[in-house]
């Protein structure tokens, strides 16, 4: 059994996280303030002995008591439109709490995870798709999105230096598209607005005309490959994602289909600048390194999705 001390342990990917590192025996403690995390996400794990659940903005330097065996920073506010909303709170989450996380690891002797992002890709051209871990990316430093894309690329960078200047012990992922349950139904995705919208019978909003790509992975998938990174003695970047990619227009249908909707799907005016046209990872080196490939279709990942959200948003 180790000791997991894990930021944003309440969020979408931090509660699962935190479930299959139970699961696995281990012993979490998990920190979040809520900014976008909800505590209904780890409601099931209350009286879990092993997991102990301590509000904490980790962009504050904090001390920790007792052992710790892997730091793992998973805090980060992730939708566009969170963005717009917290803009600060999304930098410090990157940029500081990168920091006093990694320092938490040093002072404990620690191995340190840090959740990366496609978004270090930002819009990437053709001749760099898929993306491979060795593209360097095409991100615009001043657009509303620069305040996520830069501060996760600070957070690689940091991660980075502390390794080779202090030896730490890094493992660094970058995440594309993740879907599933815990998902807020109102963080503005594409995934969480068109199956609510599909439940409530409102249009399905395509941004712009809906050519653009993402290329989506379900949660336990992606844990999986977290975990075999962390685990692994690969230190350098390593990109998990489903490498099956699809138009927002063609996830829209298979959405409709799913909830046998009869919205209608619409098309609005991009609502973000520097929107990625296209996004899809290059999962070779996970392959290699990790063994690791996803299995869930995208069809029973979004039944599963549907499911929990129908509950949720109660229609
Ligand atoms: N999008 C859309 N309709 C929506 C929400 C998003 O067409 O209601 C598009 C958005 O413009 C982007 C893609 O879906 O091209 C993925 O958006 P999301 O916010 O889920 O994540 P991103 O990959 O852009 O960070």
């Amino acid at each position: 059994m180790a000791r997991f001390l894990l930021s944003g342990a309440a969020g979408f990917l931090g509660s699962h996280m935190s479930d299959r590192l139970l699961y696995e025996g281990h012993e979490v403690f998990g920190l979040d303030n809520y900014i976008t995390g909800r505590q209904s996400n780890v409601a099931h794990l209350e009286g879990n002995s092993r997991f102990h659940l301590i509000q904490q903005d980790v962009s504050d330097p904090f001390t920790f008591p007792g052992e710790v065996d892997y730091v793992m920073h998973m805090a980060s506010p992730a939708s566009p439109p969170d963005f717009k909303r917290i803009p600060f709170e999304t930098m410090r989450a990157g940029s500081f709490a990168t920091h006093v996380m990694l320092d938490l690891a040093l002072e404990k002797k620690a191995r340190f995870f840090i959740a990366s992002t496609s978004e270090i890709y930002g819009d990437p051209p053709a001749e760099h798709h898929p993306q491979k871990e060795s593209y360097f990316g095409n991100v615009n430093p001043i657009g509303p999105r620069s305040v996520y894309d830069e501060a996760k690329r600070y957070a690689e960078t940091v991660t980075m230096a502390y390794q080779r200047e202090y030896g730490l012990e890094t493992r660094i992922v970058r995440i594309f598209n993740t879907y599933g349950p815990r998902m807020r139904p109102d963080d503005g995705r594409v995934v969480t607005n068109l199956i609510c919208q599909a439940l409530r019978g409102e249009p399905m909003t395509l941004y712009g005309d809906g050519s653009q790509t993402r290329s989506f992975c379900f949660v336990s998938d992606l844990i999986d490959g977290i975990l075999r990174l962390v685990l692994s003695d690969e230190k350098e970047p390593v990109n998990i994602g489903n490498p099956i990619e699809r138009t927002v227009r063609e996830l829209a249908e298979i959405i409709k289909g799913l909830t046998g909707s009869q919205s209608p799907v619409v098309t609005v005016p991009l609502p973000f600048k520097d929107d990625p046209r296209q996004r899809r990872p290059d999962i070779s080196k996970a392959k290699r390194v990790l063994g690791w490939e996803p299995k869930v279709t995208i069809e029973d990942g979004l039944r599963l999705t549907i499911d929990s959200l129908r509950k949720e948003i109660a229609v």
